[in-house]
């Protein structure tokens, strides 16, 4: 009999990619499914990001790169930081990691053990629920409401701190209700965090170009006060249709940077050459593509705010950022776990229930509107006809 450590007992999982393989195994029996689950954009990735990856590969950049990073990838994310948040950062705090996901892990395996607390968004992406748990550390939702537009609330965020607290994970715009917590309620948290300096801060600001009706992103970067107990999230997945290729970024403070770049040598040793190069021409290339697809993103999200306003027991706030919406079910009478499991087997819409995400996501089921506004509208008159019959 193997003996495994506890974590794998606890360990949990992302269901979108259930739903994912659910949806693909029935595409492949012959059934029209419309997938609304994954959080991915449906477009490409732009032809001169392609290109640069083709050029690193024929101009033999097929070796080891630096653990924590190229340093031109590292100073390509440093110039776009200062484009987007005004926040000039050393290219020395930035680590290339693959992908988005990478950067939760290290922060909660660095902050995580059993007796600590970690603080994270209910509902949210359900990796930082899984890898508290997996580390023994226990983990503190922190409630996201519908009732405050899905944004964090200072006060309630604040509330849960506790002296054994050691990290607050943040999310905005957020995965999976496209909330954005507007700057006035970000400057109150960091007000308050300045009287909890034993709570490191990771904010997961993967979405930050995806934000709508003029809702600002406020970067955490942009507090001075907090950046030697901060680590920002980011990366290549979303902004440039490259989920795929594994990148992401990180910044992180002096103290902590050595820890992180450990772990890299000792798991993925670095991010793959050509990627790297295809995230530098990311950063520095035209931005054309990446406002044409935050606009589609723009015009399906009235759509498909629109059709779930039209049917019947579903409620459904105008999302500020990401591609999600994260409609009320409610009224239908339905658990939303059942709900999306019976739209999926029933009406062909594969999408995800509010559970997934967290105890609070009870009552709400989660829709990505990266798909054409057809398929959008199919989906809305699909479940129209479910709910009716
Ligand atoms: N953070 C949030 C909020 C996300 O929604 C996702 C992906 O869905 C990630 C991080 C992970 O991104 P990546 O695919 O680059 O690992």
């Amino acid at each position: 009999m193997l003996r495994t450590i506890a974590g794998f007992d606890r360990i949990g999982e992302e269901n979108a990619f259930a739903v994912l393989a659910r949806a693909t195994a029935l595409a492949a029996e012959g059934k029209d499914i419309i997938n609304l689950g994954i959080g991915q954009p449906d477009f490409k990735t732009p032809g001169h990001i392609v290109e640069a990856a083709i050029k690193a590969l024929k101009d033999g950049h097929h070796g080891y790169t630096p653990a924590n990073g190229l340093l031109a990838a590292r100073e390509a994310v440093a110039r776009r930081t200062l484009t987007t948040t005004g926040v000039e950062v050393s290219p020395e705090n930035v680590m290339i990691v693959p992908g988005g996901k990478v950067t939760m892990f290290a922060a909660i395996l660095i902050f995580g053990e059993p007796g600590a607390e970690i603080l994270y968004p209910d509902p949210g992406f359900p990796i930082y629920r899984s890898m508290i748990e997996f580390t023994g550390a226990k983990p503190i939702p922190v409630p996201i409401r519908e009732e405050n537009g899905f944004a964090f609330s200072a006060e309630e965020t604040l509330a849960l701190i506790r002296p054994q607290t050691r990290l607050l994970i943040l999310n905005s715009p957020a995965n999976p209700t496209g909330g954005v917590t507007p700057k006035s309620e970000v400057e109150k948290l960091v007000k308050g965090l300045e009287a909890h300096p034993h709570v490191a801060i990771m904010s997961d600001e993967i979405y930050d170009v995806m934000t709508y009706d003029g809702e600002e992103h406020c970067s955490l970067l942009t507090f001075p006060e907090i950046r030697d107990r901060l680590i920002i999230l980011n990366g290549w997945s979303k902004t440039w249709a490259m989920t795929g290729w594994r990148m992401g970024w990180s910044i992180w403070p002096n103290q902590l940077y050595d820890k992180v770049r450990k772990l890299a040598v000792n798991c993925w040793s670095c991010v793959n050459a050509p990627s790297q190069f295809a995230g530098i021409a990311a950063i520095d290339g035209p931005q054309d593509d990446v406002i044409k697809m935050c606009k589609a993103f723009d015009n399906r999200r009235k759509v498909v705010v629109d059709g779930l306003n039209s049917l019947p027991g579903i409620r459904c706030a105008t999302p500020k950022g990401a591609f999600y919406a994260f409609p009320n079910v409610k009224e239908t009478g339905w658990a939303a776990k059942q709900l999306a499991t019976a739209l999926l087997d029933e009406a062909g819409v594969a999408l995800i229930g509010g559970p997934d995400f967290g105890i609070l996501g009870e009552g709400y089921i989660r829709l990505s509107y990266a798909n054409s506004e057809e398929n959008i509208l199919r989906a809305i008159e699909r479940m129209d006809k479910f709910l009716t019959k």
